[in-house]
């Protein structure tokens, strides 16, 4: 069993090792975060098993991925569960792992580029920097539903000096912003957005802190989606002026 990485979709930024993972497997268990170029790397003959669709349609329960995983090694098949960017960046790799060695079976981790580090690339933003960010900071701005109060102090961020990641914040970009503005973040700091990262339909929103949230919704940006925020985005003049003039926002 291995747990690999697809990166964030363009088949070229996948590993030689996920690449030689794929091409041996008896079955691969994917969700649709996987590109469909990275799919069509995998041989017509080996068999796949989805797990997942995005926008309310079939979504397998987390607890039958992982029996699916137990019920697949058992038979003896040579496994790959391909997430879309590195497994263990908010893909739930590490509950699949705790499934699996509770089960007794052995699995290999390939890391893969995570799609922050894609969406960065992509737009020209150092997320780190030696005068701009000391350090970059991974965040979900998905919250689990029904929790009552926010599990991400994101005041604290604020005050961080480090580049913010969001992952799966689109939907609550705004209230996000709210906060790190009231956690001291200048309205001024410069913010990007990058939707798709490295597949034929990225697109590239760099604005700031105080006006990201209602440019990306009037601008129609969703999910799957990074945003990133810091002095840092700055960089990225020279490309987002080339998003502007693409997405020509009224
Ligand atoms: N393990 C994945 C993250 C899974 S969580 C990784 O390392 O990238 C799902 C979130 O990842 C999405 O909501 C979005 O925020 C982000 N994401 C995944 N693919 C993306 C892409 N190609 N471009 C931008 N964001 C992406």
């Amino acid at each position: 069993m291995h747990l690999v990485g697809a990166g964030p979709g363009d088949p070229e930024l996948l590993t030689l090792k996920a690449l030689r993972l794929l091409r041996e497997a008896d079955v691969i268990v994917h969700d649709h975060l996987v590109a469909e170029a990275i799919l069509a790397l995998i041989p017509a003959t080996t068999r796949r098993v989805f797990v997942g669709k995005k926008g309310g349609g079939f979504c397998c329960p987390q607890h039958r991925i992982e029996e699916t995983l137990v019920e697949l090694a058992r038979q003896g098949l040579n496994v790959v569960r391909l997430k879309g960017g590195d497994p263990f960046i908010f893909g739930r790799g590490g509950e699949e792992l705790e499934a699996l060695a509770a089960a007794g079976i052995p699995c290999s981790v390939v890391p893969g580029v995570t799609s922050a580090f894609g969406a960065a690339a992509e737009a020209g933003i150092p997320l780190t920097h030696r005068r701009l960010a000391s350090g970059v900071v991974f965040l979900t701005g998905h919250e689990e539903p029904g929790k009552a109060e926010s599990a991400v102090p994101w005041e604290e961020y604020a005050r961080m000096g480090a580049t913010l990641c969001v992952y799966m914040g689109m939907k609550n970009l705004e209230p996000i912003t709210r906060r790190l503005l009231a956690g001291g973040l200048s309205a001024e700091t410069p913010a990007a957005v990058v939707q798709a990262a490295t597949t034929p339909g990225q697109r590239v929103w760099t604005s700031s802190l105080g006006r990201i949230a209602r440019e990306a919704e009037e601008g129609g940006f969703t999910a799957p989606a990074i945003v990133i925020i810091g002095e840092v985005v700055g960089l990225a003049e020279l490309l987002s002026s080339r998003a502007a003039a693409e997405l020509a926002l009224p």
